[in-house]
């Protein structure tokens, strides 16, 4: 992790937005600013996953108490993801189901601020990203996920969220039950059939390539 490499901060365009129309301009003169704004590379808003994935089912954990903080890191439990993104997570959704399995995540778009308390709380490169450098979750392009049953219910794996045992690299055996072994590699599978890629010490976290090519975003949750 290069910590000289200078955060590009944005606000994301949903405030350009409720700005123009709360000044009285036409829609179309939003719309028109908006597709300038897309063709100069501006941030791009995030949509909400659960209206782009098709039955995805969300356990937001920095939005409890039950994450290694033990404390909310930000207010609501949604899963906010670049377009982009949240495409690619239907796509793998639609693999599982035909195995009668689902999508089940863990956290998505995560604040600046909520990067910042993370890293004051457990300030350890390789686990979590240095603020300065910037997290690919504050980009809108990574998400932490495992898989559920058709009901909702979470299937065995090496590792809860955020665990920092051994267990939880990817491509760890030791110690951990064939079926955990399994519903990992399948999960792997299917998020890499679609595009995205692990990272080696979290079995739960997948990225988009070229995340980095993306701003950071600062979008309140
Ligand atoms: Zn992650």
């Amino acid at each position: 992790m290069d910590l000289r490499e200078p955060a590009v901060k944005s606000k994301n365009r949903r405030g350009c937005l409720l700005f123009l129309g709360a000044s009285g301009y036409d829609a179309r003169v939003v719309a028109a600013v908006l597709s300038i704004a897309l063709a100069s590379g501006a941030p791009r808003p995030l949509v909400d996953a659960v209206r782009v994935v098709p039955g995805l089912r969300l356990d937001i954990r920095y939005a409890t108490a039950r994450n290694i903080t033990g404390r909310p890191l930000y207010a609501a439990g949604r899963c906010l993801l670049l377009p982009e993104t949240a495409a690619a997570l239907a796509r793998v959704q639609a693999r599982l189901v035909r195995s009668r399995r689902r999508l089940l995540v863990w956290d998505c778009y995560r604040p600046p601020s909520a990067q910042r308390a993370l890293w004051k709380i457990f300030p350890h490169p390789g686990w979590v990203a240095d603020p300065r450098t910037g997290s690919n979750h504050e980009r809108g392009t990574a998400v932490d996920l495992t898989l559920a049953d058709a009901s909702g219910r979470p299937l065995l794996m090496p590792t809860d969220f955020d665990s920092f045992d051994p267990r939880a690299r990817q491509g760890a055996t030791r110690g951990i039950p064939r079926e955990a072994l399994e519903n990992r590699e399948r999960l792997r599978a299917a998020m890499r059939a679609e595009g995205f890629i692990t990272i080696r010490k979290e079995w739960w976290h997948y990225d988009l390539p070229g995340a980095r090519s993306h701003p950071i975003l600062d979008v309140p949750l």
